[in-house]
């Protein structure tokens, strides 16, 4: 039998990480073998796992690395809402250790991703794009990284400079929906994605942990783990 996946998770009492709790334990291939949250330290632990998923704040970001690069550890990033100070951290790490870095690790959400890319290469620049997010009120960050993955996907698309529009609404318990709307002359497309519930970035974060070990150093996205 495949020995499990030993994971340090991070942000183990956070809303996400109840949710990869609540999965590891009906996932044979997954061992939670350690869990930190805000004011423990990571460095201690680190070195029992094979890899380290973070659902915390951005502001962890330091000590994940630092942890990781001592160790010489993969990493899971699922956090949200980095500087780009932090995302560089992220980067240069990402040059000796093998790193999923991912806004958003559910399915559908990355085949919207494409889906962006696609309708942005066929409609060119005769069409305006814009970007809706909508989440629950306790959300830290705005606008939500999926949303920004996909205002850099529509500027390295279609080749243009400034910032795309985005729209931000907070409110209820809306796990996350997304849209982009293209709007040219005389008609109008939109892409929307509505996630029902956490245990879709659950599983795709678990699936990312397998995939990732034994990878060589690097940046990986989702669509990565996904082959996309
Ligand atoms: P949450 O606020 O419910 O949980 C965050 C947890 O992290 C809390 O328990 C908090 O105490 C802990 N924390 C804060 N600072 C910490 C630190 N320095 N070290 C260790 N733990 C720390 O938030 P959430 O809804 O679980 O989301 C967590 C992050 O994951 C957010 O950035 C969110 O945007 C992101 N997210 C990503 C995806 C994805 O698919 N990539 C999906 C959902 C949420």
């Amino acid at each position: 039998m495949k020995p499990s996946t030993r994971v340090l998770l991070i942000g183990a009492a956070g809303r996400m990480g109840k949710t990869v709790l609540d999965l590891a334990r009906t996932d044979g291939e997954i061992e939670i073998v350690a869990q930190c949250d805000l004011g423990d330290a990571i460095q201690p632990v680190i070195k029992n796992c094979d890899v380290a998923i973070d659902f915390s704040h951005a502001d962890a970001i330091d000590e994940i690395c630092r942890a990781a690069l001592h160790d010489h550890k993969p990493l899971v990033i699922g956090t949200t809402g980095h500087s780009q100070q932090q995302r560089r951290k992220i980067e240069d790490a990402a040059q000796v250790l093998p790193i999923v870095f991912a806004s958003n690790f559910s399915v559908g959400v990355n085949v919207l991703f494409w889906l962006t890319r696609k309708a942005a290469e066929l409609f060119g620049r005769d069409f305006s794009s814009q970007i809706i997010e909508t989440h629950h009120k306790m959300k830290k960050d705005a606008p939500s990284g999926t949303a920004k993955t996909l205002a850099e996907i529509l500027k390295a698309t279609l080749k243009i400079e400034n910032d795309l529009p985005i729209q931000s609404i907070r409110e209820g318990e809306i796990v996350g929906e997304h849209t982009v709307i293209f709007s040219g002359p005389g008609e109008r497309l939109e892409l929307t994605h509505r996630a029902a519930s956490r245990e879709i970035f659950a599983r795709g974060a678990l699936r990312a942990a397998k995939w990732i070990i034994g990878k060589p150093p690097g940046l990986y996205s989702m669509q990565d783990v996904l082959g996309l």
